[in-house]
């Protein structure tokens, strides 16, 4: 019986790896951009290190979390998300002892046992980011500035930024009771779901899909909000306009991990079927101390990797470009062959990329896989040329053939390369 990849993973095949590739290479320019430095973190870790830092009362830590006990007979659990592995990492590691305050990013597989459906996986990837050591709310905008601009820049459409405040720790569990005293009495009419999150997370029972008639006139968080907290969040929004991001106020949207203070954001877009989250984040003043660390405040945002390049547009031609084989060799005839690996070697050396054929395949049928690979040049070395120290160049965008020295065909492929280059500019 064959094997068969387990239930919401994906193999992510060559044909699409390119969208993939590109992707991540916006993300890391993007940080570069924006001066946020990588971090990697482990696959697994300590499975308390989740508990605290993400929080029992969450579905992940719930029922979602790839838990196993090792051979050392120690808890291990397959990360969820980023934040917590990178606030461990920033602990143990003392970066904030430094002058400067920290800014990270990672990028990597996350693992969590949901329910499979468009755009939900049992492992996927997420793009993330997290600045610590600041509570300066021009940090909470920088960070949702970056997410905007990634989103734009690898095309995807109509996305929306929402944001919220959801105060400190204090005002959110006055305002969960008062939360509650609203929603008591409809108890018998919220879903499944809604029941079951009163219980546990009630502020998370407003962010329901199916049940938002029923919360005309529930209490606003906002109203609940101090002084400190309301500044804080119309500060964060002056620094969105002066960035000219647009962004609108959705006064429910809490997000489904427990550390959030002060601002709470997300990203929408249409198009992944029931879902349209497409990356959030917060600031999150109090993790590093709930996992051991000194009281350092944070703001971060995770983007899924899976959405965005189900909702990438208009990047074909580009992604194709990148693809592209520079050389493509036929060698005909044994000693021609025999000569192949030595030529492409030589072109592969001097930064071109080269193919050739291993199949002892007809003429016609190396020059098929030259089309396929969309090559730019096709190299035709046979027994003839090779005599005489030649090979035949093909331009394949106007079919001129040109015969060149052997000793020079990277030389002279890489001048064809930038006169067309510069042509297509
Ligand atoms: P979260 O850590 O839950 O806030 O998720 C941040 C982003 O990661 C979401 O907006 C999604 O884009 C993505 N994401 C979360 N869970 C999944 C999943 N199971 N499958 C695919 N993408 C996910």
């Amino acid at each position: 019986m064959a094997f068969q990849k387990p239930p919401g993973t994906q193999d992510i095949l060559p044909a699409a790896a390119g969208k993939w590739q590109y992707v991540e290479e916006k993300a890391r320019d993007l940080c570069r951009r924006f001066n946020y430095r990588e971090l990697r973190t482990p696959i697994f870790e300590a499975t308390e290190l989740f508990q605290r830092g993400v929080g029992e009362t969450t579905d992940i830590v719930e029922k979602e979390m790839y838990t196993f006990t090792d051979r050392g007979n120690r808890s291990i659990t397959l990360r969820p998300e980023g934040t917590a592995g990178t606030m461990r990492a920033y602990v143990e590691n003392k970066l904030y002892g430094e002058p400067d305050i920290a800014k990270l990013y990672y990028i990597g597989p996350m693992f969590r046992y949901e329910r499979q459906q468009a755009g939900r996986y049992r492992q996927f990837h997420q793009f993330g980011i997290e600045a610590l050591g600041s509570d300066s709310p021009a940090l909470d905008a920088e960070v949702i500035a970056l997410a905007y601009t990634f989103y734009q820049e690898v095309g995807i459409k109509g996305v929306r930024v929402e944001i919220n405040s959801v105060g400190t720790p204090a005002i959110r569990a006055a305002f969960r009771d008062e939360l509650l005293g609203f929603l008591r009495p409809k108890r018998e009419l919220l879903c499944k779901d809604c029941q079951s999150r009163m219980d546990r997370n009630p502020l998370r029972v407003l962010d329901c899909k199916v049940d938002q008639h029923h919360f005309e006139g529930a209490p606003s968080i906002l109203d609940s909000l101090d002084d400190a907290c309301r500044e804080h969040f119309e500060q964060v929004q002056r620094s969105l306009e002066g960035m000219s991001i647009p962004f609108s106020i959705n006064p429910r949207l809490v997000r489904g991990l427990d550390y959030y203070t002060h601002t709470a954001f997300e990203f929408k877009a249409e198009g992944i079927g029931a879902i349209d989250t497409i990356g959030g984040g917060g600031r999150y003043n109090g993790l590093v101390e709930d996992i051991g660390g000194p009281n350092q405040p944070g703001v971060g945002l995770a983007i899924g990797l899976e959405r965005t390049v189900m909702l990438m547009q208009e990047q074909e031609e580009e992604l194709a470009k990148r693809q592209r084989l520079d050389v493509y060799m036929v060698a005909l005839g044994e000693q021609a062959e025999q000569h192949a690996s030595g030529v492409l070697y030589a072109l592969r050396q001097a930064g071109l990329s080269a193919e050739r054929d291993y199949q002892s395949r007809k003429m016609k049928a190396q020059l098929k896989s030259a089309d396929r690979l969309q090559a730019s040049f096709t190299a035709i070395l046979g027994e003839d040329e090779l005599a005489k120290g030649e090979i035949v160049l093909k331009t394949m965008a106007t079919g001129e053939q040109q015969t060149v020295p052997l000793t020079e065909l990277a030389a002279v492929v890489q001048q064809l390369r930038e006169q067309t280059l510069e042509g297509e500019v």
